[in-house]
């Protein structure tokens, strides 16, 4: 019997696939001898039957060696599980770098209703996600920030991860965690912060899942031997005021400058950036934190890794955004209950700010805007929202007006950590 059909058998029946079975596995698939039937079949026996701990380490360091690996031990990295509105990379990381700890980060485009740093770093004329390796570590050393795609880096995940999206395999923990930590650990960064998002925007939707994919995350970078660490944070409602590429820039270039964003972003943004800090060992790091906010550093930091990636950094504080404008009023007066991040994120996605199909072209001025947060006290009539964007406009609104939940009673808004390991 083959390796393949002997995998699917064993599983099948609930058995433990050996450490040299997966990699033979994974080695075929990545390189085309494992058709995708196969493949198809043995991802369906691990989502039903589940993985031991020891079967999915194998599966995570196969996956990463299985193309190019890079190596950089004195280097921060971080990772989202994905949300709306989630622009805590493009904050925080500026921030960390300009505190003397360099980031080597590798990023991923949108995902259904969650965005990806890269599309909405592209949403800055000229800005490229494609460095050469030379290239990449020449500007972690000269600039301390790089952020890049993919490429060669873990191919296996890219090719099962695609594979899982059209076969019903995604939410299985233990492919999600290996699929995570492989990408990071082939990027090599030695310290890690993992933000779990729970929440109806989020793929895990309970505290309890959130926790459990927390733990598999940290216990794997560690057995690679990463410095690992992670926050569970709210995705019930999107995170700060924008959703969409170049509306998620400018509000971030809003932080990085010092001025004021909606209090959830402006403490994730600290939060992760002080964890960061502590993972490198930065003395007394939440002063470092606002002396890098206050002092332009941070921002300037910015903009010198842009203009590293090709990017323009003088149209940051300017990008353009559809002009294509409509305001969503609010229906009656009250306190803001909750403005779902799903619905919200369907609306980003269905003015053209993600892909619907894998071949949509995403128009980085689309998005939403969101005026009044959980807890905020409005009146009927007041503008809430406002759409950017020239397609569906009709959905997009209904979507926004159905995403605003409104209480009479007053409202206090949910914590943004939920919780931390
Ligand atoms: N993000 C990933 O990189 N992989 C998954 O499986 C799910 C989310």
């Amino acid at each position: 019997m083959s390796i393949i059909l002997d995998a699917i058998e064993t599983k099948k029946y609930g058995g433990t696939l050996c450490e040299e079975v997966i990699r033979k596995v994974v080695e075929g698939y990545t390189f085309g001898s494992v058709p995708d039937y196969q493949m198809s079949a043995l991802l369906m026996a691990i989502f039903i039957r589940g993985m031991d701990y020891g079967e999915t380490l194998a599966l995570t360091r196969a996956m990463a060696e299985s193309g190019e690996t890079y190596s950089f031990p004195d280097c921060v990295d971080k990772h989202s599980t994905g949300g709306v509105g989630d622009k805590v990379s493009l904050t925080s990381l500026p921030i960390v770098a300009a505190c003397g700890a360099p980031v080597a980060k590798l990023s991923g485009r949108g995902l259904g209703t969650t965005g990806g740093t890269i599309d909405k770093l592209e949403a800055i004329p000229g800005f490229s996600a494609t460095l050469s390796r030379e290239r990449f570590e020449r500007q972690v050393e000269e600039i301390g920030l790089a952020i890049v795609e993919a490429g060669d880096l873990a191919p296996a995940d890219k090719a099962i991860y695609a594979l899982r999206d059209t076969t019903g395999t995604v939410d299985s923990l233990p492919l999600i965690g290996s699929s995570i930590v492989s990408k990071k650990a082939a990027t090599g960064a030695g310290r890690l912060l993992y933000d779990v998002k729970r929440g109806s925007g989020a793929f895990m939707k309970t505290a309890e899942e959130a926790r459990e994919l927390a733990d598999l995350l940290v216990r794997l970078s560690e057995d690679l031997g990463i410095r690992a660490s992670a926050l569970i944070s709210d995705m019930d409602n999107p995170l700060g005021s924008t959703i969409g590429n170049a509306l998620e820039i400018r509000e971030s270039v809003r932080l990085l400058k010092g001025d004021e964003v909606p209090a959830d972003l402006a403490e994730m943004a600290r939060r992760v950036a002080v964890r960061l800090l502590e993972l490198v060992g930065v003395k007394s790091p939440e002063a470092a934190v606002e002396r890098a906010i206050s002092s332009g550093a941070a921002f300037e930091k910015l903009r010198n890794f842009v203009q590293a990636q090709s990017g323009d950094p003088d149209i940051l504080e300017d990008l353009p955004v559809s002009s294509t404008v409509r305001e969503i009023p609010a229906p009656r007066s009250g306190y803001v209950a909750i403005v779902h991040a799903t619905g919200i994120g369907h609306a980003a996605l269905a003015l053209g700010a993600g892909r619907e199909k894998k071949s949509d072209r995403i128009d980085s001025g689309a998005g939403v805007e969101i005026l009044a947060k959980t807890g905020d006290r409005v009146e009927q009539g007041e503008t809430i929202a406002r759409l950017h964007g020239e397609r569906n406009a009709e959905r997009a609104a209904r979507l926004v007006m159905d995403a605003f939940e409104l209480s009479g009673e007053p409202v206090e808004p949910p914590p943004v950590i939920l919780d931390s390991l």
